[in-house]
């Protein structure tokens, strides 16, 4: 006999959306069950995604700070790379975090369960593990179920020589020639963590530029630093097909506007966007009424761990009857490749393609004195003005740590502070936070820290 339970909340994916509207229904009173494919929680972000991708970033960038040192007199040798050590690592540090959650959920008495959900009505879903079905009623449910690594025509999904993040991810081997098809987030973390351990890598980007979300003058440092750690960046250019020939390597089709060649390469990595994961919940079963709520991924972009725990927040409290929304102001973006790029609010990109007036203070690390001390001349930070109120609209940092300081960007935009706020406000000497107040000081014809000639006033 099919096994039954009832939950007030059901929550269907334990990601960073799904276990955070869990804890927070729990922690307002509801008997909460918590659902995931996964055997440990933490969803796509803590098992295969931001964190193992972040310990390996980690891995990159010390061994590039350290050989970047030969310029100041400090030289190491090559580094040795154990494979089977690095993967522990990043192992070990998943682990710890899918225990962590585990324990809260325990904690907090959310019942977890280990199976695939599909609905069979606006009350009732089925969920599925091997041949055990357990049918779970419930008042709400919170579908939290994610997105999977898009798929293009042409390429054999099932040839171990074609990764995805999940799979290049897992650092079977070093090889030594590696295709990032797609020029975005994952493309060039990844892409830069392979060349950090030795391989050679190259990208093939189907728009003009990488990054294409992100304003192009952020972009332009760590275009800089790629095209020397990778082989090649091919821009406007796509891959037709992929083909595993008789001696054993990847024979790539790519094509431009200007010809259609193939080269060969041990591996190939698919990161041309995510798809999110509706087609298995049976959706169609349900009328998706107000007791059912969906968060993070599976509603689409900005597929982003961070406004997924929002989202899943606020769902636990509209269903707890709190007076909750999601009415975020800005959600920032970061890449964590070397340098790292952010940006929160309006792009100056979005701001000429939508008309919205606006001014911008701009402050080049190479004149703040940490940024001289700690190598990043090539950063730089920028926040964009609305022209009238001098509200903060928009904000943008390349440089190494540009993801921790853009936070302090996102509060001044949901502040609604201006110019002044940022630039009277006190920042510790010598950092690269400075460089916000800098910024705020560029627009405000205050600085002191640069020579801009003609443009000193008095307050805007
Ligand atoms: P993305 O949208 O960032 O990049 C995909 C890139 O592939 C784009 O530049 C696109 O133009 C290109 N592309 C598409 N089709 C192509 C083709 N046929 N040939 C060549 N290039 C092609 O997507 P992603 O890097 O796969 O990341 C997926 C999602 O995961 C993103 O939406 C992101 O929000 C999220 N993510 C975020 C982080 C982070 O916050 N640091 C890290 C990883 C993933």
């Amino acid at each position: 006999m099919e096994a039954e339970k009832f939950a007030q909340v059901v929550v269907i994916g334990a990601g960073p959306g799904g276990y955070a509207a869990a804890f927070r229904a729990a922690d307002l009173g509801k008997k909460v069950l918590l659902i995931d494919r996964d055997p440990t929680l933490g969803g796509v972000c803590l098992n295969r995604g931001c964190i193992p991708s972040k310990a390996l970033l980690h891995i990159a960038k010390v061994i590039h700070d350290a050989s970047s040192l030969a310029a100041l007199g400090v030289t190491f040798g090559d580094p040795q790379i154990d494979i089977e050590a690095i993967r522990n690592y990043k192992n070990v540090i998943v682990t710890k975090m899918n225990d962590g959650i585990a324990q809260m959920a325990r904690a907090r008495q959310v019942e977890t369960m280990q199976g695939s959900a599909s609905f069979q009505s606006d009350s009732e879903i089925r969920v599925t593990r091997g041949s055990d079905t357990v049918k779970v009623t419930f008042d709400n449910c919170i579908i939290a179920g994610g997105s999977s690594s898009a798929m293009l025509p042409g390429i054999p999904v099932d040839d171990p020589g074609v990764l995805t993040s999940r799979t290049a991810l897992d650092i079977a081997d070093i090889p030594q020639t590696l295709l990032v098809i797609g020029g975005g987030i994952i493309g060039l973390e990844l892409g830069q963590v392979y060349a950090a351990l030795g391989t050679q890598v190259s990208v093939v980007e189907f728009l003009p530029h990488l990054i294409p979300g992100a304003d192009r003058d952020l972009v332009k440092p760590l275009e800089h630093r790629l095209k020397k750690q990778f082989q090649e960046i091919r821009v406007s250019s796509k891959v037709t097909e992929v083909k595993r020939k008789k001696q054993g390597r990847l024979q790539v089709t790519i094509e431009s506007d200007l010809d259609s060649h193939q080269e060969t390469y041990d591996k190939v990595l698919v990161a041309v966007g995510r798809k999110p994961n509706t087609e298995l919940l049976n959706l169609e079963k349900t009328t998706v009424t107000m007791d059912i709520f969906a968060i993070g991924d599976i509603i689409g972009n900005p597929m982003l761990a961070h406004k997924a725990t929002h989202e899943g927040k606020v769902a636990a409290e509209v269903i707890c009857g709190l007076p909750a929304v999601f009415d975020a102001r800005a959600i920032p973006s970061v890449i964590y490749t070397h340098p790292e790029v952010a940006w929160s609010g309006l792009t100056e990109m979005e701001a000429q393609e939508q008309g919205i007036a606006y001014e911008k203070g701009e402050f080049p690390w190479a004149a703040s004195g940490r940024g001289q001390a700690v190598g990043a001349i090539q950063g730089k930070t920028k926040i964009l003005f609305n022209p009238n109120t001098k509200k903060t609209l928009g904000i943008g940092m390349v440089g190494p740590g540009a993801g921790d300081m853009i936070s302090e960007g996102t509060l001044a935009i949901e502040l609604g502070a201006d110019a002044e706020d940022i630039s009277l406000t006190v920042h510790p000497h010598p950092t690269l936070s400075e460089t916000l107040a800098f910024s705020a000081e560029v627009f405000e014809g205050t600085v002191t820290d640069l020579y801009l000639p003609g443009k000193e006033k008095g307050f805007k």
